[in-house]
């Protein structure tokens, strides 16, 4: 019996929304609790971790309906806490385990994840502390392309994520594709907001 318990806010499935995986049914695990507070942040439901539900890796699976294969683990900032045991009991299952973090936090190669997404934010002056599959800037009034890390990543895993779908933030983002082709970026849309789910 493993004694990790996580602050869980909910366990749903949906598409994957955003980023290289998107379009995919995922089943999310949100756990409450960051350690930033961005301005834009459309997961401040998270933020309390007193509202939030303690569960053991065993209540997680047995309770929720982790339906899909590809598991996302978000927040919040799930890095917060030792995602060790989860991902292994995950694993057991057959699941394909990702995880969407801020970055501000190394990520232990034994928690043996499948993926990381990072979204390197303002208010850690965009540091990066793990390593990435995947990196997700939002493009807000501040954003700049020497933001972009110079972590090694394969052609078309930087994105360039649309504000809150704000027109000046999609237009921002276009011109900074065009204007520095060389980095290899890519668009970021928020599917499961333009499709109205979950
Ligand atoms: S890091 Fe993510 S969860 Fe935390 S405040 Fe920023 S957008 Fe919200």
């Amino acid at each position: 019996m493993n004694k990790a318990l996580y602050p869980i806010v909910e366990i749903f499935s949906s598409i994957q929304g955003e980023g290289f995986h998107m379009g995919k049914g995922s089943t999310f695990i949100r756990v409450a609790g960051c350690n930033l507070r961005c301005s834009w942040c459309d997961t401040q439901h998270s933020f309390d971790v007193s509202k939030a539900r303690w569960m053991s890796v065993e209540e997680i699976i047995e309770e929720s309906e982790i339906t899909h294969q590809h598991v996302v683990i978000t927040g919040g900032e799930p890095t917060l806490y030792d995602l060790g045991p989860l991902v292994q009991e995950l694993h057991k299952l057959g699941k394909y385990v990702a995880i969407e973090t801020n970055g501000t936090n190394p990520i232990p190669a034994d928690w043996a994840l499948d993926w990381i997404t990072a979204s390197p934010k303002p208010g850690s002056d965009f540091a990066l502390c793990c390593q990435a599959d995947e990196l997700k800037y939002v493009v807000d009034d501040e954003f700049t392309i020497d933001c972009i890390t110079k972590q090694y990543l394969p052609e078309g895993r930087i994105f360039l994520q649309v504000e809150s779908g704000r027109q000046e933030s999609a237009q921002k983002g276009y011109e900074l594709i065009n204007s520095h082709p060389d980095r290899r970026l890519r668009m970021g849309i928020q599917l499961h907001k333009i499709l109205d789910v979950r």
